[in-house]
């Protein structure tokens, strides 16, 4: 087991806690939880098992409410009673002074608040203008929890919420500072898309047509890249559960080793990581 450098008292987790807590992670994964796990095991053992408070960032909240706001877009449509441009703002504002769930710590926002606002409501407007949604069409899903039990694979539970289902495409819509390498994206995401392939399949008995990636950019000049992918292959599939196996066994080893790399320079957990011994 690695050791880690004594905490400040407030941080503290007993061992019977952090064994539960444990516990927990190995029995359901999501997305989140095993790219922090891949991208490195000490910040996932500091935010997961540790859940060490942390400020909520800008970009998050940007983030966050964008999403919320297209969220409150689609769903109307699933409803057949589509929002107007003023309606979407609306629950764009809403989403903005929402209380977040008490996870995260509140913004700083150094006196950034308006432009960071007036960003993400700009990333709406590029959305409804270049998403090429045709809006007399139904979703089939929108913003739904689903779950897979792969016990029969030796896996947890995993589980995801799907975006945006429509014509068997699944969807998902996310915000960036920077554009997605038209080369990379498919890999960089994989683990994401594969897990959504996984619960889709499972929870409709099909095989989903595709699957896209929509990236809002946060340029000054915002815009909108779609990135088409196709049905996930079973190379995939079998990488993804190796992956599994892999964080699977590395909670059950309580392996938490650092990932020291470029990542670090925006990790929330840079002080603490550099107590590690
Ligand atoms: S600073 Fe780097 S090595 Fe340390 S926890 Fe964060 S991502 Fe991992």
């Amino acid at each position: 087991m690695n050791t880690l450098a004594p905490s400040p008292p407030a941080l503290q987790v007993t061992e019977r806690s952090e064994h539960e807590v444990l516990q927990r992670l190995q029995e359901t994964v999501s997305a989140s939880r095993l790219n922090c796990f891949l991208q490195c095991r000490l910040k996932f053992y500091f935010r997961y098992v540790r859940a060490i408070p942390k400020a909520k960032t800008p970009a998050l909240h940007v983030g966050n409410s964008v999403h919320a706001a297209l969220k409150a877009w689609h769903k109307a449509r699933w409803l057949t009673k589509p929002l107007t441009l003023k309606q979407l703002h609306e629950e764009f504002v809403e989403a903005w002074v929402e209380p977040d769930d008490g996870k995260l710590l509140p913004v700083q926002w150094d006196g950034e608040e308006e432009s960071a606002k007036l960003t993400g409501w700009r990333l709406c407007e590029v959305y409804l203008r270049e998403s090429g949604i045709d809006l007399g069409e139904k979703p089939d899903a929108v913003e739904v929890p689903v779950e897979a039990d792969l016990a029969k694979h030796g896996l947890p539970r995993l589980i995801g919420i799907l975006d945006l289902v429509q014509k068997r495409r699944i969807i998902d819509y996310k915000t960036t500072s920077s554009t997605p390498n038209a080369d990379k994206v498919a890999h960089t995401h994989e683990v994401q898309t594969s897990i959504y392939a996984v619960l889709y399949r499972f929870n409709t008995g099909h095989v989903e047509q595709g699957i896209e990636l929509h990236h809002l950019v946060k340029l000054k000049n915002p815009k909108l890249v779609i990135t088409t992918l196709p049905p996930m292959s079973d190379q995939q599939r079998t990488r993804l559960f190796r992956l599994m196996e892999a964080y699977l066994e590395g909670l059950d080893g309580r392996d938490f080793i650092p990932s020291p790399g470029m990542a670090c320079a925006s990790c929330e957990y840079f002080n603490e990581c550099r107590q590690w011994h």
